[in-house]
């Protein structure tokens, strides 16, 4: 008997999945609107300018390939805190964030999971938007976390269900946690407005509840990464401690490269630095240290003025093309193909995704008969759409609709 003949197969992932199925088809109309990653106009992967700049600097610096600090690229960290926080934030400014190089957002979620599941002294419980990220669940599961869900999303007004999601959170056990996405909410697209992350800020401070915000999409929602940060700012303002996790991967387009920062606003210099020694003890063991090329990158970008205005630019230019891709296909489904249902709601959701109210059948016929793919919730990567499959995609949507 093997050694491992006990072991079950597992499921396949439900993302990664969609991509192979794309690849087996053979139709040239088919289109992938499963997986997030950015695609240009012409459907294809795009390395931004200013990466492709930042990279022959970096060639031409001769850098060597030592290990980074356990912690990190320090550069890279405080440029990235500087990026989430603002330049005026208070507790920068009083050097009280501790933050840790992670392996993009993923790593930084993981982090963070074992730090709170470590060191928390309220209730090890995080609280998670219902829907949400597939990969939230299991990753505060393996990180020790007791996972519980808010309501968010509400199927009837394809929007936020405000009432329910405070409700919720009124009810969770005082000193919970609570994981918030910082801007264009995956998978709905569906973000609170600047009023009402005030008012969650008061419910969450009420509660003394803990705000964990993932803030994958800084700059791909509304094009400026400024007023994408207005949620964690703005708790940070009104004196919450946070824990923040940064991706690099849409916003500079690095996803391969793995580049991202989790931080934690403390109330002090010494604080963070208590803070900061017990992040290193948690990294050590996982990983070492983080790998460089890519926080390199990001680090030139950041602090190249030159550069870092190139990258603001590209960064709206993908969410003006994506909000783009939004009115046309609004546009097509509402005039043009007059298709039943309404279709606002493709326009007024933000980032990466839109979450079209098409039900499983519907994604499973668009599969089948018209070489579209997307996950089953009918969830579409805006960004898979373009001017030359977006009249094929609305009317194909059509047909699965009447
Ligand atoms: N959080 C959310 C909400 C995401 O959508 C993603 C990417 N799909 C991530 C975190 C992490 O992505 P990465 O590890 O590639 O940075």
């Amino acid at each position: 008997l093997s050694t491992w003949s006990a072991v079950p197969a597992g499921p396949p992932d439900p993302i990664l999945g969609i991509t192979e199925a794309f690849k087996a088809d053979k139709d040239p109309r088919k289109i992938n609107l499963g997986v997030g990653a950015y695609r240009d106009e012409n459907g294809k992967p795009y390395v931004l300018n200013a990466v492709k700049k930042a990279e022959v600097k970096m060639a031409i610096a001769k850098l060597d390939k030592e290990y980074l600090p356990i912690t990190g690229l320090a550069n890279f960290t405080q440029n990235a805190a500087k990026l989430a926080y603002g330049s005026d934030s208070v507790p920068l400014n009083q050097n009280a964030i501790a933050v840790t190089q992670s392996i993009s957002g993923t790593g930084a979620l993981r982090i963070g999971g074992a730090f709170l599941a470590r060191h928390y002294p309220g209730h090890r419980i995080i609280y998670l938007p219902t829907p949400t990220w597939g990969n939230h669940i299991p990753l505060f599961k393996d990180s020790g976390l007791e996972v519980r869900s808010y309501r968010y999303f509400d199927k009837k007004t394809v929007g936020l269900d405000f009432e329910g999601l405070k409700e919720d959170l009124k009810n969770a056990p005082e000193g919970a946690v609570v994981l918030l996405h910082a801007c264009a909410h995956n998978p709905t697209g569906v973000d609170p407005t600047p009023a009402q992350w005030k008012e969650l800020s008061d419910v969450l401070a009420e509660k003394k509840l803990f705000p964990f915000f993932d803030m994958a999409y800084q700059g791909f929602a509304s094009g400026s990464t400024t007023r994408d940060a207005f949620a964690v700012r703005h708790f940070v303002s009104q004196g919450h401690n946070v824990a923040l996790c940064q991706s690099f991967a849409k916003n500079m387009g690095l996803y391969g490269e793995r580049v991202g920062a989790f931080s934690l606003t403390t109330s002090s210099e010494e604080e963070k630095k208590r803070v900061e020694s017990q992040l290193k003890i948690i990294v050590r063991p996982m990983y070492s240290n983080p790998p460089l090329h890519g926080a390199h990158i990001a680090n030139t970008i950041l602090s190249d003025p030159e550069l870092y205005q190139e990258w603001e630019s590209e960064v709206k230019g993908m969410a003006d093309r994506i909000i783009s891709m939004r009115e046309r296909l609004c546009e097509l489904l509402t005039n043009d193909l007059q298709t039943p249902g309404s279709w606002g709601h493709i326009k007024s959701q933000i980032g990466m995704f839109s979450f079209t109210g098409l039900q499983t059948e519907q994604c499973k016929a668009l599969a089948g008969k018209a070489h579209i793919y997307m996950t089953m919730d009918g969830r579409i990567s805006m960004a898979g759409l373009n001017s030359s499959n977006i009249e094929y995609f609305a009317q194909s949507v059509d047909a699965a609709v009447r």
